[in-house]
């Protein structure tokens, strides 16, 4: 299992439901030859489909999961479990991304039961936290995100098996941003004042591209990006890389 605290920059690509076997091997191939700093963490996160395609083909990058069963086996239709996807080599694995909660009714207790099983079967988990638009505007942010916290990362969770994601619901995939302000203040707080959870590292995600990355990067208690959109595009993808 990787140690999380020997990275000092974590960047995770999130390709949610896009991509084919020729998508990847075009996008792989523009990464043949790109070399990345030993504490860099470099992560893409494919459809599962493709684990095994993308662990035949030479290419800088840790392999996840975006999501994972509750279960370690028996009657459950469509699911993959944490064993299953070590076994493909995967080692991270997001958990609780919200659109896993928002379509899909996973709760924050989905979330713990998860990342129990993955740090059993030596993976990543990386948690997703992150309020909507309505939390945002009743001033209820870090209140959601205690909760997300303190109810969703299992007993098991240190800052060397776990990462978090700061992702506001309402900057996915909208090109919307919150303040730099903001991002830092929210990082401060997911970092220093959880009890029993201090010093994770934190990254971000929501509407991170290549000309908003550095910004983001250089904050004080960002330690990496959660990217979507632009981390389909192999050009855009390699830029934020090198942020
Ligand atoms: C995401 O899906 O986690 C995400 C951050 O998406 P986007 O970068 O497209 O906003």
């Amino acid at each position: 299992m990787l140690k999380i605290n020997n990275f000092n920059k974590i960047i995770v690509g999130n390709w949610k439901l896009n991509g084919s076997s020729a998508f990847l091997e075009e996008f792989m191939a523009d990464f043949t030859n790109t070399k990345l700093n030993s504490n860099t963490c470099a992560v893409i996160c494919p459809p599962v489909i493709y684990l095994n395609q993308i662990n035949s083909i030479l290419h800088p990058f840790h392999i996840g999961s975006q999501d994972c069963s509750n279960y370690d086996e028996g009657a459950f239709t469509g699911e993959i479990s944490a064993l299953m996807l070590k076994e493909d080599n995967c080692q991270f694995c997001l958990v609780g991304h919200s659109e896993r909660r928002q379509m899909f009714g996973q709760t924050n207790a989905d979330v713990m039961i998860k990342s129990e099983n993955l740090i059993k079967n030596k993976i990543n988990p990386i948690i997703c936290v992150g309020e909507t638009i309505d939390e945002k505007k009743a001033g209820n942010t870090k209140v959601v995100l205690y909760e997300q916290i303190s109810k969703g990362l299992p007993k098991t969770a240190s800052v060397d098996n776990l990462i978090i994601a700061y992702e506001p619901v309402w900057a996915i995939g909208t090109g919307l941003t919150p303040s730099l302000d903001d991002i830092n203040n929210i990082h401060y707080f997911l970092k220093k004042k959880i009890r029993n959870h201090e010093n994770y590292k934190i990254i971000y995600g929501g509407s991170v591209k290549p000309d908003n990355v550095n910004e983001i990067m250089d904050l004080e208690h960002v330690d990496g990006v959660l990217v979507g959109g632009s981390s389909l595009n192999s050009k855009d993808f390699k830029k934020i890389l090198q942020a």
